[in-house]
């Protein structure tokens, strides 16, 4: 019988999941995906089928006081119902933090939910969220086999030099340490990149994902070296709405001078920050580069800025570049993004082609470019899919 695996990736006001059904040869292929968005406010539930087509839709009242539990009910009643004759092996989850000791997706039981929840210190605006759903499903469906899988484990192959920050000793055995998010997204773009350009990829890669969250990962060999992002998901680049990297002393004065608490200075660093509050207009770029107002411009020009900072940073980390990639939202869509970094990137060999940037071609460099550049979609769904059915075949074997 075919598997199907459901991928859930939760996040504070939204459960977004995608259906996957095995094809002859036991390859996940999405069959499904949709998501219930305005938890707590006003829920929404849409699902969609691979190409987009509304399956199904249904909203809730504001007041109906409808629980994590009584949604993903919903959800996973829809699901079973268009398992097209599949059956329903696991359930993956996107899950921010792995902590030190998770380098591999993990099958979930009530000791490794524990020690996940001893991490939601660690990313206290994504954490519980993305387990608040592993617990419900749990409730809800008792017996469905649940697969964490980590946005920080394609990092732990990092070299200690590149994740210690310059703290007492003590601290950084404790835990604070530079982790690195993305990683689902980065090992997915690792693994194409393989089959479009092994040479690169067997080389120096730089991969920037910019999102609504952005980052960029130093791959060499296909192995994360170095991240922007570090002990939380602020470092680094300005994103939509978060700071990025920031000098420490800015918070001691917000905390002494500005007599602001620590709640107010969560909410500025990833709220109020990054694009939204240098332009003063928008988090999204399309807006942005759209706008005549020079304070979104700023936002623009501050946020390549940045990535090319960052891009010196993680060739001087691995001593050179072979490949760019762009993925996520902005360097999938934004050609105007990609040709200001590509620009004045220019003295790392970086030569891109205007022609086939505009039309966002798989590969934006010219042929005389010592750096290829490459735009190439990411798909994390697919990646903890991935993962999942190969926990599951895993234990299948064991049970053999
Ligand atoms: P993601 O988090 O990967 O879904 O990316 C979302 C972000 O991508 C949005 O906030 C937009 O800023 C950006 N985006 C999407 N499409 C475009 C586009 N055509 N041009 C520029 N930015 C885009």
């Amino acid at each position: 019988m075919r598997d199907g695996i459901l991928v859930i990736n939760a996040g504070s006001s939204s459960i977004k999941f995608s259906l996957y059904l095995s094809n002859g040869d036991g390859k996940p292929v999405l069959s499904s995906k949709g998501q219930v968005e305005g938890i707590n406010v006003a829920p929404h539930f849409i699902a969609q089928g691979a190409d987009g087509t509304v399956l199904s839709e249904q909203r809730w009242p504001g007041d109906s006081n409808l629980h994590h539990e009584e949604l993903l009910k919903h959800l996973i009643d829809w699901v079973e119902d268009h398992l097209e004759g599949a059956e329903l092996r696991a359930a993956g989850h996107r899950v921010v933090h792995g902590g030190p000791k998770y380098s591999t997706p993990v099958l979930v039981d009530d000791e490794v939910l524990e020690e996940l929840e001893g991490y939601v210190q660690l990313a206290p605006l994504h954490q519980p969220h993305n387990l608040a759903p592993i617990r419900a499903l749990a409730k809800v469906h008792p017996g469905l086999l649940q697969v964490a899988c980590f946005d920080t484990a394609f990092h732990t192959t990092n070299p200690k030099v590149a994740t210690t920050f310059a703290l007492p000793r003590q601290l950084t055995e404790e835990g604070v340490r530079r982790y690195g998010f993305h990683g689902l997204s980065y090992e997915f773009i690792a693994r194409r990149l393989r089959e479009i350009d092994p040479q690169a990829a067997a080389g120096k890669v730089v991969v920037c994902h910019l999102g609504s969250g952005a980052s960029m990962c130093g791959i060499k060999d296909g192995q994360s070296v170095a991240s922007t992002l570090g002990f939380t998901a602020v470092d680094g680049l300005p994103m939509g709405t978060r700071t990025g990297n920031l000098d420490p002393g800015v918070i001691l004065y917000l905390l002494e001078q500005k007599g602001m608490n620590a709640k107010e200075i969560e909410t500025l660093l990833y709220k109020r920050s990054g694009l939204l509050g240098v332009s003063g207009i928008s988090n999204d770029m399309r807006v942005l580069l759209e706008s005549s107002d020079p304070h979104a411009a700023e936002a623009v020009e501050l946020f390549c800025y940045r990535i090319c900072r960052e891009l010196g940073s993680l060739a001087a980390a691995m001593g050179g570049l072979d490949a760019l990639v762009f993925t996520a939202g902005i360097g999938e869509h934004s050609a105007p993004v990609r040709e200001k970094v590509c620009a004045a990137s220019a003295w790392l060999g970086v030569d891109v082609d205007p022609a086939a940037n505009v039309r966002h071609a798989q590969l934006v460099s010219t042929p005389a470019s010592k750096v290829p550049v490459y735009v190439i979609p990411t798909d994390e769904e697919m990646m903890i899919a991935k993962h999942t059915r190969n926990v599951v075949s895993k234990l299948r074997q064991a049970a053999e």
